[in-house]
């Protein structure tokens, strides 16, 4: 495994990381000891980098993740967790001072843990941005100043909140999903500029939320209907090149220079061996021309959040 400095952190990230989402069952459900071996997997094949949020199975997630950690040493991982999202509707955020106070304290006892390595803002182009600036983001500087948390961040799908936070505020990383990969690599106009500021960057769902799995996309996906008929064609695609759609998906998403380390969420601990094995093979470069191909022209990205934080 390969390990990348997160920005001007001291945190030193394995390239592949394991996002926990799947332990809250949100992609199908799970069996929780399959989900604490999964846990154990990864930590034993070197990934060094865990993220979670109350939000995933609501608050699922992160119980199933402080039952795996609490034979694990603190410092055997680096851990992320959110605030300021708690369910799916706009009433189900809340990213107030004291609502991030209470949640982080909720996720520590969740977790298992004191402290966090990264707190991030969850999905801020849900929130009112005005309030995001001026009472979350103090929120989190004195959280760290506290020493309840190492760093922070925001997450969200929008890359307009993200410039318009970075051109405030020097954050310690970003939290991007679904807009670096073999169906969008949009994030990348955005990266020169993280680069320059030395913001870590911290790329999620390098398979567009299981477009590119041999599963396909979950029910509740939020692609549009030309984005998941296109994601058909592509697995099909990958099917008649023997290749599994999931592997050459990861391949080429964490192969961007500039991504410190991507995130990649599984609740079987055989698709995390399959996934580490995956991310130190070369791939087929020919083949992601032609799954690039397939997307040229069809609308990939969805609405998310409030509609001027949203991108054009
Ligand atoms: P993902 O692209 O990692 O896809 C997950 C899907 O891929 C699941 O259905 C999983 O079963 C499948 N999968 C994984 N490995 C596989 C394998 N080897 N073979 C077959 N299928 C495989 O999407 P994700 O889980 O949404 O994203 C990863 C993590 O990133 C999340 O768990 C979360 O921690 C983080 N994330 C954060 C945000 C945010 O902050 N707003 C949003 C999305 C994701």
């Amino acid at each position: 495994m390969q390990y990348r400095q997160l920005g001007n952190t001291n945190l030193k990230l394995s390239r592949l990381s394991y996002g926990a989402s799947p332990l809250g069952s949100v992609f199908r459900n799970i069996s929780e000891q399959d989900g604490i071996r999964t846990v154990h997997t990864a930590l034993d094949l070197g990934i060094n980098y865990i993220d979670v949020s109350p939000y995933y199975g609501n608050t699922v997630a992160e119980t199933v993740l402080g039952k795996a950690l609490k034979s694990v040493p603190r410092d055997k991982y680096i851990l992320s967790t959110k605030a300021g999202r708690y369910g799916s509707d706009f009433t189900d955020f809340d990213f107030s001072a004291s609502r991030i106070r209470e949640s982080l304290e909720e996720s520590f006892a969740r977790l298992g843990v004191d402290y966090v390595d990264i707190l991030y803002l969850h999905d801020i182009e849900f929130g009112d941005l005005q309030q995001v600036f001026d009472e979350s983001i103090p929120c989190l500087q004195a959280l760290r100043d506290e020493g309840k948390i190492g760093y922070f961040g925001v997450t969200g799908y929008p890359l307009k909140i993200f410039a318009e936070t970075i051109n405030r505020y020097q954050i310690d990383c970003i939290l991007s999903y679904c807009r670096y990969g073999l169906h969008d690599t949009s994030l990348s106009t955005l990266l020169p500029k993280l680069d320059e500021k030395n913001i870590g960057i911290i790329n999620a769902s390098p398979t567009g939320m299981g477009l590119l799995t041999k599963r396909g996309a979950p029910d509740w996906h939020p692609g549009t209907p030309e984005l998941l008929a296109a994601s058909k064609q592509a697995v099909a695609l990958c099917d008649q090149h023997g290749v599994d759609p999931t592997a050459i998906a990861l391949q080429f998403a964490i192969d961007h220079p500039s991504i410190v380390s991507t995130l990649v969420g599984t609740a079987n601990p055989e698709n995390i061996v399959k996934n580490v094995k995956w991310a130190e093979q070369t791939y087929d470069v020919e083949l992601t021309h032609k799954i690039r191909k397939i997307y040229e022209g069809v609308s990939c990205i969805w609405p998310s959040g409030y509609e001027k934080n949203q991108d054009n």
